[in-house]
């Protein structure tokens, strides 16, 4: 059996794939897009992580393949339908990620707080002018949560213990355990001192933090963004923070992988990750070994792991 394996692996997720078929590893290739529509036409198993574009164009070319592994959460880089269409199964890990996509939220929220981005640059061009790095406190201010689903209550969660009140936009969420408040999206956007994004994207959520919906935000709030990029306008919130609008903000996503023209965001309060959220070893190897079992359980005929 043919396993093509398209993005970077832990080593221990490898050698599992390995006792299950012949691996070919093109993660590191310099022609990536020409190996994978070379080798997915013989391939019963893709390996993918986030990086990999699996269209119709490239699925199209595919005459074996029986299963999709997306080790990790969204699918959005697969056109899932035309997958099914070719009765090809699609199986993801959706939970392997979440730790590590909530913590790294955390630090971004932290970090706009306090400037640590331009505090850090500041310090290391050998400047000491501490007046330009005031920042605020969490405790006592409202977090908004966009998206209340796993990511975004275990963020609450974690926030709660800084002392931070919470509301929530889900219009899917009609039951829930916590002190936690649900708004409607204008009010937490125009009373939220922090704004965390953690929807998954859809139709209805692309563009969904449009420029008017940004407009509301106060000038003390700080919007994050680690869920998927096009569901806020990045064009605009750049505008907010270049015109001081907006007290900072976090990006981990973009809507341009990789985002282009970064120059501009030097001197503002935004703290921006190349999309790592799951870039731990932990949430790796959980992404693999989770995966993994949905392949063997898809190939021993049990369908229920497929999306
Ligand atoms: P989830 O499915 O558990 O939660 C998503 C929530 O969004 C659900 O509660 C759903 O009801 C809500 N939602 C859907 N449409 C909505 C709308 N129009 N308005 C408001 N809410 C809406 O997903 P999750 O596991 O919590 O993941 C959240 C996001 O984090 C996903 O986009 C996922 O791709 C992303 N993620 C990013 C990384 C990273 O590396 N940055 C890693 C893991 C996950």
């Amino acid at each position: 059996m043919k396993i093509l394996i398209c993005d970077n692996l832990n080593q221990q997720v490898y050698k599992e794939l390995e006792k299950i078929g012949d691996c070919f590893d093109i993660s590191k290739s310099l022609s990536k897009d020409e190996d994978l529509a070379n080798h997915i036409k013989d391939s019963e198993i893709v390996v993918i992580r986030s990086a990999t574009k699996l269209t119709k164009e490239v699925l199209d070319k595919a005459e074996q393949l029986k299963i999709i592994a997306r080790c990790g959460v969204g699918i959005d880089n697969v056109d899932l339908d035309f997958a099914k269409s070719k009765n090809i199964f699609v199986t993801n890990a959706p939970s392997a990620n979440l730790i590590s996509v909530v913590e790294l939220t955390v630090a971004l929220i932290i970090s706009a707080s306090r400037k640590l981005s331009l505090a850090d640059s500041h310090l290391k061009k050998g400047e000491w002018n501490r007046s330009e790095f005031l920042g605020y406190e969490l405790y006592g201010k409202t977090l908004g949560i966009v998206g209340f689903g796993k990511a975004g209550r275990l963020v609450a969660d974690r926030m709660k213990s800084f002392g931070m009140s919470i509301v929530f936009y889900d219009p899917y969420v009609t039951d829930w355990n916590g002190s936690e408040e649900s708004v409607e999206l204008d009010d937490l956007l125009r009373t939220a001192d922090v704004v965390s994004i953690h929807v998954i994207k859809t139709k209805d959520t692309e563009n969904l933090i449009s420029k008017d919906m940004l407009d509301l935000l106060k000038p003390s709030s700080i919007i994050v963004n680690t869920s998927r990029g096009g569901v806020l306008d990045e064009d605009y919130l750049f505008e907010l923070l270049e015109s001081e609008k907006i007290f900072g903000a976090g990006l981990d996503v973009y809507s341009n992988e990789p985002p282009e023209n970064v120059d501009r965001y030097n001197g503002l309060n935004l703290v921006t990750t190349p999309h790592i959220g799951a870039s731990t070893n932990e949430a790796q190897l959980k992404a693999g070994l989770e995966t993994i079992e949905n392949i063997k359980k898809i190939l021993a005929g049990d369908e229920s792991v497929a999306l």
